[in-house]
């Protein structure tokens, strides 16, 4: 399904925060907008109603009793503590004495020429304005104004202020200390079309960026994740049997750079795996038909005609060395299955190598004679734990190994020591050496480096192989260092407490 990809979820997530992103600016960028446009023009409005308050409180004052039998106005001013104000005689309180409540003060409002000049501006801005009496009549009014304009609702407190918005009208008015009020509003219907717009525009822009952003996106996701589908690819390849086939990554440094570095070196090991164990089974085939095939000529040739008993006994005897020969590899082989395998049993106890390695002497000893070859031994009591019947089998191999490839009349050292928490044990010989380019290999299986002369001997190429697997097994090294026709030296490394 699309959505378990990669692809589609990082793009999913992509477009979510991206979404939440240009909304949540969209929407700050609006509100600021049309705050800000109406911050504005409350501003330009309370300028209007501070000149025109000005011109409403500059009226002069009245001089004389009031006019009689002017009608009286609805006190609109009930409430509050300091409302209505207390009437006071004289200029300050703008009140006749005595004039009652609801009264209508009719003195004229002129307005001074900055006043009237803000309101000529009017064909522009639509500037308008009503004066109201206390009691709730207008008193003056500019032309402008819109018809049966609602008086504001009184806050009850002495010259108060405030705005308010009607439909498209935005209005600011003031109260004035003896309750008249005096209110300017201008239509900002162009005013909100244009945030209006700005809101549009903000929306198409946010689209687009958002397309922008996935579009981006996609094509960053799948540069991100084409090494992804390169490795995929390659391991596929590799899966269907194409074993060298590796990662092609051009950038080594990224993480996933050096993820197909790993794997690649994987992939080279298990090739050279499966390569060695193609190598190990056509060796092993090869070597087994070798005495397969001698039993088989030896009968056939015996049987063609009568024999004399000699002769059967003859074709007996090499069919035996031929299985005695069978019998040795397949034992080897199966050793080293187990110890691949781990299931090689130790009977572990501690022993002293130098004893063990003295009766190995003893054993070889007649051959070394039969060869005219020197042992020169300085072995060093050593105890450790292991199984000494393996290791035992190891310093064999390795002495064989010290007799077969010598010279005539040349030598074999061996010595035991040790060195701090470890057991040494060297055989040394003066034999023909090994070429460096056969050393890395001789410790593999059915390697020989001189296959001819090995294989006439009755060699194999799985001694040093076990003799390794041996020594690893007890937790030690085995080790080689040689100078061709001078001589080899093979080191047996084992901790005290071998495994
Ligand atoms: P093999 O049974 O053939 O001796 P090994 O595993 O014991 O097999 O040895 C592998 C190869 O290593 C031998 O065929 C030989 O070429 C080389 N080799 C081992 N020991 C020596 C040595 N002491 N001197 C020279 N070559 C040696």
């Amino acid at each position: 399904m699309f959505i378990k990809s990669i692809r589609w979820r990082l793009q999913l997530w992509l477009a979510f925060l991206l979404a939440c992103i240009l909304t949540g600016f969209g929407v700050t960028a609006y509100q600021l907008q049309r705050l800000n446009r109406l911050h504005q023009i409350d501003e330009e409005l309370d300028r209007a109603v501070a000149a025109l308050a000005g011109d409403v409180r500059g009226r002069p004052p009245f001089l004389g009793p009031p006019p009689a039998g002017l009608p009286p106005g609805p006190r609109p001013f009930d409430s509050g503590p300091d409302f209505p104000p207390r009437r006071r005689s004289g200029p300050e309180g703008r009140l006749p004495r005595g004039a009652p409540d609801g009264w209508l003060d009719t003195r004229e409002i002129r307005l001074s020429p900055p006043t009237a000049a803000l309101f000529d501006n009017a064909g522009t801005h639509g500037l308008y304005f009503v004066v109201w009496s206390r009691a709730g009549a207008v008193l003056k009014r500019s032309t402008n104004a819109p018809p049966d304009l609602p008086l504001p609702d009184s806050p009850g407190v002495m010259a108060a202020t405030g705005v308010r918005l009607r439909q498209a009208h935005r209005e600011a008015y003031q109260f004035t200390e003896i309750g008249e009020c005096i209110l300017t509003g201008r239509n900002i219907g162009v005013d909100l079309a244009a945030v209006r717009r700005f809101a549009w525009w903000l929306v198409c822009a946010g689209g687009a960026v958002l397309a922008l952003g996935l579009g981006g996106g996609w094509l960053l996701v799948s540069h991100a994740i084409r090494p992804v589908q390169d490795i995929g690819a390659a391991a596929s390849r590799i899966a269907a049997g194409q074993l060298a086939e590796r990662i092609d990554l051009a950038d080594t440094d990224s993480e996933l750079g050096r993820l197909a570095g790993v794997l690649n070196s994987t992939f080279a090991r298990l090739e050279a795996a499966f390569a060695q164990q193609r190598q190990f089974t056509a060796d092993a085939s090869h070597e087994l038909r070798t005495p397969i095939a001698v039993i088989i000529a030896e009968a056939q040739t015996t049987l063609a005609r009568a024999r004399s008993a000699t002769e059967y006994r003859e074709t007996v005897e090499a069919c035996l060395a031929a299985a005695q020969q069978m019998r040795r590899l397949t034992g080897s082989l199966l050793e080293l299955a187990r110890f691949d395998a781990g299931q090689a049993r130790l009977e572990c106890a501690r022993f002293d190598l130098a004893e063990r390695v003295q009766a190995c002497l003893d054993l070889i000893r007649p051959l070394a004679l039969e060869r005219q070859l020197r042992i020169a031994s300085d072995l060093v009591p050593v105890e450790l734990v292991g199984d000494s019947d393996r290791l035992s089998q190891a310093v064999l191999n390795l002495l064989n190994n010290a007799i077969q490839y010598n010279r005539a009349q040349g030598e074999i050292r061996v010595n035991t020591r040790a060195h701090d928490d470890a057991v040494l044990l060297t055989v040394a010989d003066t034999g023909i050496g090994i070429a460096p380019g056969d050393l890395p290999h001789i410790f593999d299986r059915f390697y020989r480096a001189d296959p001819s002369r090995a294989r006439a001997e009755g060699h194999c190429g799985l001694g040093l192989a076990i003799s390794k697997a041996i020594v690893e097994a007890h937790g030690g090294s085995l080790e080689v260092a040689s100078q061709p026709g001078a001589g080899t030296t093979f080191t047996v490394r084992l901790p005290r407490n071998a495994r």
